[in-house]
Formats: C-alpha cells, structure tokens, sequence
C-alpha cells in the first residue's frame, strides 16, 4: 500500500508483456516490472469495488484474463483495458497553527494566497501545526495522499484519504514537508518548508553571552572571594605587626627611660656617653618606625578620622620646612621654599597635611647627596593649590615610579645606597592625599634627582561634607580630667611661621601667649608668670638654654615647666646631661598633637604628683621615685610649704595671708606656685596636709577624735569628720580601734 497499492492482501496474480496484474481484496492492481510502479483501476469501473477472490484467474490464449470476483466472473483484455490518465494536484486549503488558522496572521502569509505559500516561518510558539490540504483533479474520489516532514519524520506516511496532516511539538528548527498525491499511481508532488525560529534564549548570540555572562561572573566572584581571603590575610598580616609594633614601642619606652636617667649622671666619661648617645639615637629611630606602622595602621583601616578645618597651608608648609632646616644642615643641604602667595586658606587635615609633607621632605633630603639643594615649590590659584618638592638625589628608575605609591615599597637605588626605611611614608601619603581628593604624583630621572608634586582642591570646610565624608569637631585625645582653659602657656620661638603656626592649635586647649626670643620671654615671665614655656633652643639675643636656666633658677619662677625645642634627637640627650631642668624636651621635626599631649601630660603630671606629695610627706621622695629631673629650688619650696603648715597645725585662724607670709612670697606667687608644683589651690594644700597628719594622729590611736581635731585645726567634731569623709571617703571613726 504504501508504494500504491489498493489493498496488501493480493489474492491472484497473472503475468502479460512486462506487466503483473495484481487481485486484490479491494480491486484490480497493475504491477510494471521494469519501472515498479503501480496502477489503480478507478472506482466507477466494473473491476474496481469487487473483491477478488483467492486463485481465482485465468489467461485465456488470445491474451483475454477472466477473474473470479465476488460479484462473478470479471472477463477483461489487458491490451484494451481503456485508462484514463488521472491528474491532479494538491491545495492547500489552511494551515492551523495551535488550533488557529493562519489567515489570522496576515504577516506570515506575505500578501500571497495561502496555496501559493512555499515556506512558512513561524515562533517557537506555534510548534503544533496542521495543514489541511485537498486533491484538486478528474477523479478525486480515488485520490490517496501520503506524507513526510524531513526533519522529523523517518519515513512517508501510509496512503490515506485523510486530509489532515497533523505536527504537534515541533522543535525551533527548519522542516521539509512534502506531501504526495496518489491517484492510481503518483500524479503530484509538493512542498513546504515550515521554519520555526527558536525563543531569544535558546539563540546562538544569547547563549554565547550567556556564557560570557556565567565566565564573567564566575571570574569575578572568583575574583571577589581571592580579594576577601588577601584582604583577611593583609588584614592579619597588619594586625601581627601592628601588635609587634606596639610591643615595640613599649620595650623601647621602657629602654628609653634608663638611657636618659644615665645620661643625667654626671660621673659618665667622654666615651660611656658617646655610647649611650648611640643607643639613644638608635630607641630613636626604631620608635619613629614603630609610630610609622601604627599610624599607617589607623590610616589604612579607617580608624583615623579626617578632620579638616580651615588653615594657611602656605604658612603650615612653610613651618614644615623650617622644622627639617636644621636636619637638611647636619647634610649640608639647603632648602629653601618658594611660594607664589603669602597666604593661602583651604580646609585641610592639619595633622594628616603635615605628615604628607613631613615625608616628602624627609625623603628629599634622606635621599639627596651632603651638599645639594632641596626646593620647595607652591602655587595656588582658584580651586586647587599645588606644592613641588623637588631635590637633586639619587633618583627613581621608571619602573620604581610605577609601584612607588605602594605599600612597603623601595625602590632598588634606595636599597642599594644603603639608605633605611619602611616603604610606608609614600603609600600613606597617598591615601591621605586623596582623603583630601587631591593627587599625588613624582617625575625622577635616576642620578639626576626626583620631583614630588601634590595637587589638592581648595577647599571649604563644609565641601567635605557634601562629598559625605565626615568631619567631626576637631579634638584632641585630650582628657576631660585634665581642664587647661586656664592655663597660660608663653611659646617663645624666632621663626614668625612657626611661631604663627603653634598658636592655632594650642589657643584650642591653652591661652597662649608669645615672644620672638629669649630676652622678650625674660621680661614676660617674670612680670605674668605664665603656667608653661615652650621654647625653640637656637634664638637670638638670648637662647633657649640661658632662658632655661634663667626660669629655673630664679625662686618666682622656677616652677614653671619649660618643654625646649631642639633640632636633633642626639642634641637632646646632651641637654638632658646638662642638668638645665627643663621638664621635657621635643625634636623637631614635631606634630602640635604630640606638643599639646606632652603639655597635658606635664599638668597632669604634677597634679598626681601633688596629690602624692603629700600623703608621703616630701617632695624629694616622689619626684625621685617619678624618674623626674629634681629642682633644688623647688623642692625646698615644697618642703617650706609643709613646715609652714606643720607648724600651724593646730591654729584656726591659720589663712593664705599668713601662708604666704610665712613663705615670703606674695599670696598671688604663692598661690601660682602651690599649681603648678603641687596641682592644686593653697586651701586644698592646707587642707591635705592637715589631712593627713589627722591620719596619722588617728592611727597612733593615742588621742580621742575630738582631740585630734582640736589639733589640726578645726574648731568642731562636725566640721572635720565631714572634711575627713570628703577626703578620705570614711569617717574618722572607721580607723579608730
Ligand atoms: P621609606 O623612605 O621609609 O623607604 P617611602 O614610602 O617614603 O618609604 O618611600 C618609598 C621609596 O621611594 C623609598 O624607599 C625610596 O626608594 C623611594 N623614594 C622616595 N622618595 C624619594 C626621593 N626623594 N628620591 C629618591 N627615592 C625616593
């Protein structure tokens, strides 16, 4: 059947000139053993719609077949047999897509007739697909079509009169169906080629980007968590030496304090100090690393707070440069600073400002040979301000430059010219350069010298706060135990920008007043006497040592505290050797936070000591015990004081007037001096001191509290267990037996 025939059941068959006549169940068949192709015998025809029964035929000898049928005797000549010709062809009647017919997608049909249609393309959702077809000819009834879709099918379809033919599923994809349409034999043929486009995302060009994507992805979160683990791993790297630097930092403290108290011997021979000189210089040095990483810690962990506040970057850098004047000398190195302006306000980090600047031109000078010159540069104009260190020193290959800016980098000359350092300094300058959204850029040539040039916005205050980075009101870790409003601080100093540039930060915490040199201090100092004296050591007319010894032998002043500034760390340990007694010493280069901390630290300082003074009852005792260099004149003060006290003991009336009568100083003097060498006001001095030995009277346990409070000078019971309470926080009676 499926190449033609009525019916598979053949019952009889005769053979006559090439052909096979074939008797079927449903009809006559006609089988051309050369060509193989098959004939039907039209419906209307007698010998069609009879069955034809098995064996049952017969040629006669002039070629007549006679056939046994089931409606009789069928008796034919082969040779006669009139055909007609079938023709016909196939029409396409409709296509349905998904139960829809297709007229209702006009576009598909490009304005053709549907018959003509040769190719369809569709969605991939219009994957079922029906096609309804008619045989269009002479003879339809007889018309059998069978069916294949390249693509999908295997095989043609049996012959059938069905007129559906029906794909339900089909993939995106190109098919061929050709359908053919049998009317006793093949008489058409015809084809339609249906594409079905795939959805966008089972296309070529997504699901390439769709790879691209996933790899990207893939990278970049591979990408991502390789960061995390270097970040932790940086992070812990940091932390160790973080923690290694701060265990640094306190031994070295710890070894810093005996070298300075032997240094204060006088016994020590030319060549012990030269030893212990070196020592010093190297705690030195080490410390300023160890302050290095874990200022480079905060910076890098976000711990340190930017803080911009208005100021003259102008004078602030040209203070800078004055600090390492002295250190550029020891080289033989000039440096000079050239700016285009005389002042220059912008909102800056002041802190972080100086150590950006601080190490270019510590680096400038470090790296340039004895003898050379160091420039410093400065522009400004509307909106940005620029400064250039420029030195002619050993230089920075090319490749160097590229990394230069990178954490722990040194570049290969700097190793080799033997000279230290971490490969912190320029890393942390550019962060803190670019909290300040500013740049920071070098231009070197190797053996020529190297040029350093930031560039920084200018900036008021408040535009930080746009760009959301915080800014909070500046302070200091200053404690709050330790009020200093009141407090009178004289800076004494040659250098107007430095001189300038000292009092912004201090005025914060001190009232400060200022001289140009030590004669103008002299003169101030014995007339205000001032609480502290900050003092540069190199001045005119009179330096900072005389002024020193000055103040600290002089009875009215010898309390007052003076920090001196000095130009080299090794010129401090000398001046601690000579005894000068001023109560701290700082190396410039220095930062105004280390200065004010030093100040609060000295008035803290005494104000514990005081306190302790006085349970101990002397002064010597527990200035030795603190380590502090001893001032004759004011010990015997302290001393004075607490005879003076001792002795009217057990007077009521005892005031500040006879106090200071008694002292031979004038009340205000006395008052100034009990502040400053004890921390505290006459009455509490007074006071301790009676407190005390009321404790002591206590403790003998030979006389009753009534007695004891007779003797120290108060007039009731009430009055001085109350006082005793305040004092102490028990009462008298929880000491007694
Ligand atoms: P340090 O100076 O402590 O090594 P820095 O981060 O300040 O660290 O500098 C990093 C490196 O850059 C230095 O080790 C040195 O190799 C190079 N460098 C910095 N400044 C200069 C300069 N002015 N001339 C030549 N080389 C410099």
């Amino acid at each position: 059947m499926r190449q033609g025939l009525i019916s598979n059941y053949v019952n009889s068959v005769l053979y006559s000139d090439g052909y096979l006549w074939l008797g079927t169940d449903k009809g006559l068949c006609r089988f051309n053993t050369i060509d193989k192709t098959i004939t039907t015998y039209s419906s209307p025809m007698t010998i069609s719609n009879v069955s034809y029964n098995s064996d049952a035929c017969f040629q006669f000898h002039n070629g007549m077949f006679a056939w046994g049928t089931s409606d009789g005797i069928i008796i034919l000549d082969p040779k006669t047999l009139n055909m007609q010709e079938p023709s016909g062809r196939i029409y396409i009647q409709d296509i349905l897509l998904s139960g829809q017919s297709i007229r209702q997608y006009p576009d598909l049909l490009h304005k053709v007739p549907l018959d003509s249609i040769s190719n369809i393309t569709l969605n991939y959702q219009q994957k079922n697909v029906t096609i309804h077809i008619l045989p269009l000819g002479n003879d339809s009834r007889a018309a059998r079509f069978s069916w294949k879709m390249q693509g999908f099918d295997d095989d043609w379809s049996d012959l059938t009169d069905q007129r559906d033919i029906n794909y339900t599923n089909l993939n995106p994809g190109t098919y061929q169906l050709s359908v053919r349409l049998y009317n006793h034999k093949l008489i058409s043929e015809r084809t339609l080629t249906i594409h079905i486009t795939p959805p966008f995302w089972a296309t070529w060009l997504f699901k390439i980007a769709y790879i691209l994507f996933a790899g990207w992805l893939a990278y970049f979160l591979l990408r991502f968590y390789m960061n995390r683990l270097n970040q932790r791993y940086t992070e812990d790297k940091l932390r160790f030496f973080t923690n290694i630097a701060h265990d640094l930092r306190t031994a070295l403290t710890l070894v810093k304090a005996p070298i300075d108290e032997l240094n204060q011997t006088n016994s020590l021979s030319g060549h012990d100090r030269e030893y212990l000189q070196l020592a010093a210089k190297q705690t030195e040095r080490l410390t300023s690393v160890a302050k290095q990483l874990l200022d480079f810690q905060k910076v890098d962990t976000g711990k340190e707070q930017f803080e911009p506040v208005m100021a003259d970057i102008v004078v602030l850098i040209g203070c800078r440069v004055s600090m390492f004047e002295t250190m550029a000398a020891a080289k033989h190195i000039t440096i000079a600073y050239y700016p285009d302006t005389e002042t220059c306000l912008t909102a800056i980090d002041t802190n972080m400002m100086e150590r950006v600047i601080d190490n270019l031109l510590s680096n400038a000078i470090k790296y340039s040979p004895e003898q050379s010159a160091v420039e410093v540069h400065f522009r400004s104009d509307e909106d940005k301000w620029r400064l250039k260190v420029v030195d002619r020193g050993i230089g920075i290959s090319r490749e160097a430059q590229r990394e230069l800016f990178h954490e722990f980098y040194r570049s290969q000359n700097a190793l080799s010219a033997q000279i230290s350092g971490s490969g912190i300094g320029l890393f942390m300058a550019r962060m803190l350069v670019e909290l300040h959204n500013g740049k920071i850029s070098v231009e070197s040539e190797e053996g020529k010298g190297s040029t350093f040039e930031i560039i920084v916005p200018r900036c008021k205050n408040e535009e930080y706060k746009d760009t959301g980075k915080q800014i909070s009101a500046p302070q200091d870790d200053l404690s709050n135990d330790c009020p200093t409003e009141d407090m009178r601080i004289l800076v004494v100093e040659d250098n107007n920008d430095l001189r300038n540039f000292m009092i912004r930060p201090l005025a914060k915490h001190f009232s400060v007043e200022t001289a140009a040199d030590g004669v103008e201090a002299w003169e101030y100092i014995q007339q205000q006497i001032p609480d502290l004296i900050v003092s540069d050591i190199m001045m005119p007319r009179m330096d900072g040592l005389e002024l020193c010894r000055l103040v600290k032998s002089t009875f009215e002043t010898s309390h007052i505290p003076i920090i001196l500034l000095t130009a080299l760390s090794e010129k401090t340990d000398e001046l601690r050797g000579l005894g000068l007694g001023a109560d701290d010493y700082m190396t410039k280069p220095f930062d105004m936070k280390t200065l004010t901390q030093r100040i609060v630290s000295i008035i803290r300082n005494r104000r514990i000591l005081g306190g302790r003074f006085i349970a101990s009852g002397s002064m010597t005792e527990v200035e030795d015990s603190a380590g502090k260099s001893v001032n004759t004149l004011n010990d015997a003060f302290v001393k004075r004081a607490m005879e003076v006290v001792v002795q009217y003991l057990d007077d009521t009336e005892f005031s500040k007037d006879d106090f200071a009568r008694e002292m031979g100083v004038s009340t205000s003097l006395l008052f100034k001096k009990m502040k400053a060498l004890a921390g505290m006001s006459v009455v509490d001095f007074i006071r301790g001191v009676r407190m005390e030995h009321a404790m002591k009277l206590i403790r003998e346990n030979r006389y009753s509290i009534g007695e004891i409070a007779c003797m120290c000078g108060f007039s009731t019971i009430g009055y001085f267990s109350t006082t005793f309470k305040k004092h102490f926080g028990k009462s008298p009676s929880d000491f007694t037996g």
